[in-house]
């Protein structure tokens, strides 16, 4: 455990709209930085799991700005699809990043299991992986999940990735129609975060 509260800390993200969210949940008295103050690219994710790839951002920023750094790795796994895209969810969306693509994608993978999908539950699950690295004390890590399921067509515009086509468990619209303040509040980044929220 560390013996000081974290200050100032690297968000370490080139993704906006996870930038925007983690800002959201850290204290505002922090002072926060992004990988884009210093110019700096985001490193290959080579990580089997969410837990690896948000390691080696972690790390990678880290070493960069020899600052502490708190990284995320996230993605959707839909179960129809054996947990795809899961690590690969940001790949699916192609370099430059189009989730209509990476959605549509969604779609045609699951027309392809099933013609019939839509008549059934879409099982999937958000999954966040965050890693603090640089305390010079042992790594701090933790995962945050929510369950939910696919819609049958895009719905909303606010949020980014797949939001508009994630229904929460429970709920009967999307992320991406939901407000980003209600979202922030059961998401699996605001889950994964409760857990290490204590070190700053
Ligand atoms: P990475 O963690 O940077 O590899 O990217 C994870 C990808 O998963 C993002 O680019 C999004 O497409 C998707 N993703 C992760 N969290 C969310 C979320 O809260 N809403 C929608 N999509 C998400």
């Amino acid at each position: 455990m560390l013996n000081k509260k974290i200050k100032e800390l690297l968000v370490g993200t080139n993704n906006k709209g996870k930038l925007r969210e983690i800002r959201d949940l850290l204290p505002k008295k922090l002072k926060i930085y992004s990988p884009s103050d210093f110019r700096i690219k985001s490193p290959v994710e080579n990580g089997k799991t969410f837990k690896e790839n948000s390691l080696i951002k972690a790390k990678y920023f880290s070493k960069k700005t020899k600052m502490i750094c708190l990284s995320d790795d996230s993605g959707l796994e839909i179960d129809a699809l054996g947990g795809n895209p899961g690590i690969y969810s940001a790949r699916w969306g192609g370099k430059k990043g189009d989730f209509v693509k990476a959605m549509n994608r969604v779609f045609k993978e699951l027309d392809k299991k099933s013609k019939n999908w839509k008549k059934k539950k879409i099982k999937a699950k958000f999954v966040c992986a965050l890693t603090i690295y640089g305390t010079n004390q042992k790594l701090i890590q933790s995962i945050g999940t929510i369950e939910g399921s696919i819609s049958h067509c895009m719905k909303g515009k606010n949020g980014f990735g797949y939001d508009p086509i994630f229904i929460p468990k429970g709920k009967k619209i999307t992320f991406g129609e939901m407000m980003p303040s209600k979202k922030y509040k059961i998401d699996h980044r605001f889950k994964a975060f409760k857990k290490i929220k204590k070190f700053f």
